[in-house]
């Protein structure tokens, strides 16, 4: 066994390559979405390294082509379901006891082979079966996924190395256990990198978990939990169950070892999620730390001295890529009244030219809404805002399902900043603009504040200083990552720490020491070199 101090890799984020005509990777990607395109994938659950095929099945289709199916899953019932949990806690003692380096290693090897061979597999699945561009699946399943891995490892041994202060003749020792039980994580549609690191971050530390992933992207998490299990992840230590969602309420929340529960989504499935925990919460053996990352509804807030063409573009970037289904997504902007002509001017053109189609074809900008029912809400909206007198469609205002759940980008200018698509998370492609009085610049920063009840994202352009520094003031509450005159979106592990506040999340910052700290349960140990026998304190010496 060695004894030495072995010093980590040190990481780095994976640079995002640029998928030029006649470059390797975009040729190696095509030849990949031609043959996941061409095949029909068996997808089992996977329980302590074991596959498991149910009668129960679902199917994972492209949103962009909805009648093309690309997968069929088994669904895990009341059964699998308590089966993970068991297999989980079995597998708990020798993970959590493995070497440090080792199980590191299985991680950074992972995040090699994500960057490397496995590049073009997992980008073309979530291309495929969230209906991403090449450009959107390259910062996701391959560059933010190998980052999570190769940033969580370090944050791991930065952690690992805080220790407590010691005394004469007394030397202090913390350790960082593991939970006490295994973690529950549950999984969005909307990045395969969040899918990944859900249950990935725990196991960095020790872990072990049940992991249910989202119905619209089991496709590419099937495929990072192969990949898990190629670099050497032990059976059990992660768990891959698609199921019911009320199904994994039902019986993984209420499994007395549940001692974590890692979660991404929408805010309401959170909220009943933490609820139901509240109602076990006598028969857990310990207190189930809760981490949940949930709704937006960013903003960006120009300033009359703000630059319009940049100001332009990240709002429509920002709005419209991966067809606003980004939790940072802009979904509502107040623009000043004085430079709204050429606002709405560069809108209106900059949102015509953009082309929405199937992500195989490599000048798409943006694609299809993930299903059925986001095509509705959306419809909905813009639908309810057309026949509005307190609205205009300034652009887009149509939709299209005959092949695919496909919503044109679509901006709305709204009389009300309480207006419903001002104030409500949507999730598609709909930017709601209300257009404000220079003068009335405080009030509508304290309306940008308060109107919606998330803090996800939000940013200003100015050019004037005072301006900057008065809004950064203002709205220091309404989001946990904030943007000086850059669009609300793409937040970089190891760079721009990500997660909001308020009805967006416990804010433990994703892709962090602050997040790896929850799956911790510190343990300290103080041991004296020469311990006293003395009972009597010398205070007690009589004169
Ligand atoms: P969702 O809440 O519909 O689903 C998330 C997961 O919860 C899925 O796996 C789903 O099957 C599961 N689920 C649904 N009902 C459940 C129940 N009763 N019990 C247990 N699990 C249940 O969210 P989505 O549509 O996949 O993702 C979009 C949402 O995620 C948006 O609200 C978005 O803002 C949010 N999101 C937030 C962040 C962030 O960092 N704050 C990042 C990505 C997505």
């Amino acid at each position: 066994m060695s004894n030495a101090n072995f010093s980590m890799p040190k990481p780095y984020n994976e640079p995002v390559k640029s998928y030029l005509p006649g470059s390797p990777e975009r040729e190696a990607l095509k030849k990949e979405l031609d043959y996941q395109a061409s095949i029909k994938v068996d997808i089992p659950i996977i329980i302590a390294g074991k596959e498991y095929h149910t009668a129960n099945k679902g199917k994972c289709v492209m949103p962009h082509d909805f009648n093309h199916v690309l997968a069929e899953y088994s669904i895990a019932g009341e059964e699998e379901l308590k089966l993970a949990a068991d297999a989980a806690m079995a597998a708990k003692e020798e993970w959590a006891n493995m070497l440090w380096e080792h199980r590191a290693s299985i991680f950074l090897k992972a995040a090699d082979l994500l960057a490397g061979p496995w590049r073009a597999k997992m980008n073309a699945a979530t291309m495929l079966g969230q209906s991403k561009t090449a450009f959107q699946a390259e910062i996701d399943s391959a560059c933010e996924l190998a980052d999570f891995l190769r940033y969580n490892v370090a944050f791991a041994e930065q952690i690992y190395s805080q220790q407590p202060e010691n005394s004469h003749g007394v030397w202090n020792r913390s350790e960082y256990r593991p939970l006490d039980g295994f973690v529950m994580a549950i999984s969005p549609f909307n990045f395969t990198s969040i899918g990944g690191n859900l249950p990935t971050a725990p196991a960095i530390v020790g872990n072990v978990s049940v992991w249910k992933p989202s119905r619209t992207a089991v496709l590419s998490n099937y495929y990072y939990m192969k990949l898990l299990m190629w670099c050497g992840l032990p059976a059990g230590v992660i768990n891959f169950v698609p199921c019911a969602g009320s199904d994994m309420s039902r019986y993984v929340v209420s499994h007395p070892k549940m001692a974590g529960f890692h979660f991404t989504g929408s805010t309401a499935v959170f909220q009943s999620v933490w609820k139901q925990v509240g109602e076990h919460i006598a028969g857990y053996a310990n207190y189930p730390r809760l981490v949940g990352e949930t709704g937006g509804k960013d903003y960006i807030f120009a300033h009359p001295s703000a630059d319009v063409e940049p100001l332009v573009a990240a709002l429509v970037r920002g709005s419209f890529e991966f067809q606003g289904q980004k939790c940072s997504a802009c979904s509502r902007a107040f623009i000043p009244a004085s430079i709204w002509p050429q606002v709405k001017q560069g809108l209106m053109e900059k949102t015509a030219a953009l082309k929405v189609g199937d992500v195989q074809e490599f000048d798409t900008f943006m694609a299809a809404v993930i299903d059925q029912a986001s095509f509705q809400t959306c419809k909905g909206y813009i639908d309810r805002a057309a026949a509005s007198p307190e609205c205009e469609i300034v652009a887009g205002g149509t939709y299209d399902d005959s092949k695919g759940w496909f919503i044109h980008p679509t901006v709305i200018r709204c009389d009300s900043p309480y207006y419903e698509s001002m104030v409500r998370e949507i999730f598609g492609p709909i930017l709601s603009i209300y257009v404000y009085e220079d003068s009335q610049l405080d009030e509508t920063l304290r309306i940008c504040d308060t109107a919606s009840p998330y803090a996800l994202t939000g940013a200003v352009f100015a050019q004037d200083r005072q301006a900057i520094v008065k809004m950064e003031r203002a709205l220091r509450n309404s989001c946990g990552n904030f943007y000086i005159n850059d669009k609300c979106t793409g937040a970089i592990v190891g760079q721009q720490p990500f997660g909001g506040a308020r009805a967006s999340g416990t804010n433990d910052k994703a892709g962090t020491g602050l997040n790896m700290i929850r799956w911790l349960s510190a343990h300290t140990v103080k041991e004296s070199f020469s311990p006293s026998s003395a009972i009597n304190y010398p205070y007690m010496a009589q004169p």
